[in-house]
């Protein structure tokens, strides 16, 4: 019997011909990340259980981003940034990506430029962007959403701490083989949908819970008609289905940027076998897929932006991992170009890079020509408050947090988690959606389907290409 892409990346990194489904396997690891929140915790388990002296198992594939409680004076996100710094000194960890604005007490005045900081904002977008990425391989961090990576066509999950200081220290871990969905989606994707749309359908179609420990493989020439950004939104958000990893196929959208951007000159690629076995095959016609929201407070309550028209909220969010890319903030100044905001409107890029960009490129991804606007003077012009990159509100955070939900309100948000206080106030209500509808909504201030404002497709030209 065949295998599945995501079991012969296992296979391989086990130095085993095949492995199955539910097999229990050691695995060696490519890369490991961490950040400010678990950095720490994950440096503690490491020195406890192989000593003070230890060393890590291969600096130059340990990476470490802060971005989750940057901008914030609060004390003990700045003692994390303390013990990270202390770490890569001791260890000579040699990608670490220092918010070198971060010195002594207070709030932190943020980069005055994008591109003359040692700082890069949320892991999962920097880590692509830094050249960390790759097809075929194991990538494991201690964040929920490293499944992020799983875009380029490897093995990407989250650990938690425990696993993680074990990681440092061997660089192998235990893991068990997941059985593997196919999400099949078929035809082009239509100019009023993006990513997070298809991503909203899954988990409402098969709840949070509907891929617990498995693998989401997501296909079809839907999945090849979006941007590699976009694939990323995907894959961010398979564990919100509880999935252990979340993958799409490589094709020459993913080999032109990880040529580009690699700091490893070999990979290899892997597709599933004829005959492998899925635990489960859904489908989709894009062209009959609506506008999607997830309602307060799970990602899995969903409803077309349509039947939640009429909606009032009181603000919107642009950010974070999921809707925070060039390619998001173009989709919301498709809408937003010539029309202004009627809610209070947060805008986050999720990387200095992202942020370098809509300064860079007009609103049709194109380098802007002189006198022309980018994209961040449409967004501004249109109302939106623009701040500096990171997670900001998309955890809530201290509550000094840029764009923090501090009192009970309805926002929607291009987030992906709506818990209950996910965002700040604990009876804050959040409502996910893609960046189009969060856009057209922030304009109208009620749920708004973004088909009232797109009909035509929205170019993006050389944003995030390589
Ligand atoms: S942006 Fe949000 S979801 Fe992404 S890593 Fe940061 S806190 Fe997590």
């Amino acid at each position: 019997m065949g295998q599945t892409l995501t079991e012969k990346i296992l296979a391989k990194h086990a130095g085993k011909p095949s492995v199955r489904a539910g097999d229990n396997i050691w695995v060696s690891v490519d890369i490991l990340m961490t950040h400010d929140v678990c950095g720490p915790g994950t440096i503690g388990v490491f020195k406890e259980n192989f000593g003070p002296a230890a060393r890590v198992w291969d600096p130059e594939r340990v990476i470490i981003i802060p971005d989750h409680y940057i901008f914030t004076a609060d004390k003990m996100a700045h003692r994390n940034i303390d013990i990270l710094r202390a770490f890569v000194r001791e260890q000579g960890i040699k990608y670490y990506y220092d918010p070198d604005f971060i010195q002594g007490e207070g709030m932190p005045s943020p980069y005055k430029d994008p591109t003359q900081t040692s700082y890069k904002g949320v892991c999962h977008k920097t880590l692509p962007e830094e050249g960390h990425v790759r097809p075929g391989e194991i990538l494991l961090g201690t964040d929920s959403h490293t499944c992020t990576a799983g875009a380029f066509g490897q093995f990407a999950t989250g650990i938690g701490n425990t696993d993680a200081g074990f990681v440092l220290g061997t660089g192998k871990l235990w893991l068990k083989v997941p059985p593997t969905m196919k999400f099949v989606f078929h035809g082009q994707i239509p100019p009023y949908l993006t990513a997070k749309d298809l991503i909203l359908a899954v988990i409402g179609r098969i709840s949070v819970s509907g891929a617990t420990y498995k693998a989401m493989h997501f296909t079809g020439e839907g999945i090849a008609s979006l941007t590699l950004e976009d694939r990323m939104t995907l894959t961010n958000m398979a564990i919100e289905a509880g999935g252990k990893n979340g993958v799409c196929d490589v094709d020459e959208k993913t080999l032109r940027y990880v040529k580009a951007r690699s700091n490893r000159a070999r990979w290899e690629v892997f597709t599933d076998d004829a005959d492998a076995k899925f635990d489960a095959v859904h489908a989709w016609d894009l062209a009959h897929l609506e506008p999607l929201v997830a309602k307060p407070h799970s990602p899995d309550n969903i409803e077309t932006a349509r039947n939640c028209q009429g909606t009032r909220i009181d603000r919107a969010y642009l950010g974070s991992c999921t809707g925070g890319k060039i390619t998001d903030m173009i989709f919301a100044a498709a809408v937003l170009n010539g029309r202004q905001v009627s809610v209070p409107t947060f805008v986050v890029p999720g990387s200095t890079e992202v942020h370098a960009d809509m300064l860079r490129l007009n609103i049709r991804g194109e380098t802007r020509a002189n006198g022309e606007k980018s994209v961040m003077d449409v967004l501004k012009d249109a109302g939106c408050t623009i701040g500096p990159s990171g997670c900001a509100a998309c955890l809530g955070g201290p509550a000094d947090t840029f764009g923090r939900l501090n009192q009970p309100m309805a926002c929607i948000s291009t987030t992906n988690r709506n818990f209950p206080g996910r965002m700040g106030h604990r009876d804050a209500g959040v409502y996910l959606a893609s960046p189009l509808t969060v856009a057209a909504s922030a304009v109208t201030g009620r749920v708004t389907d973004p088909r009232d404002y797109i009909s035509a497709p929205i170019p993006t030209g050389t944003a995030g290409v390589v």
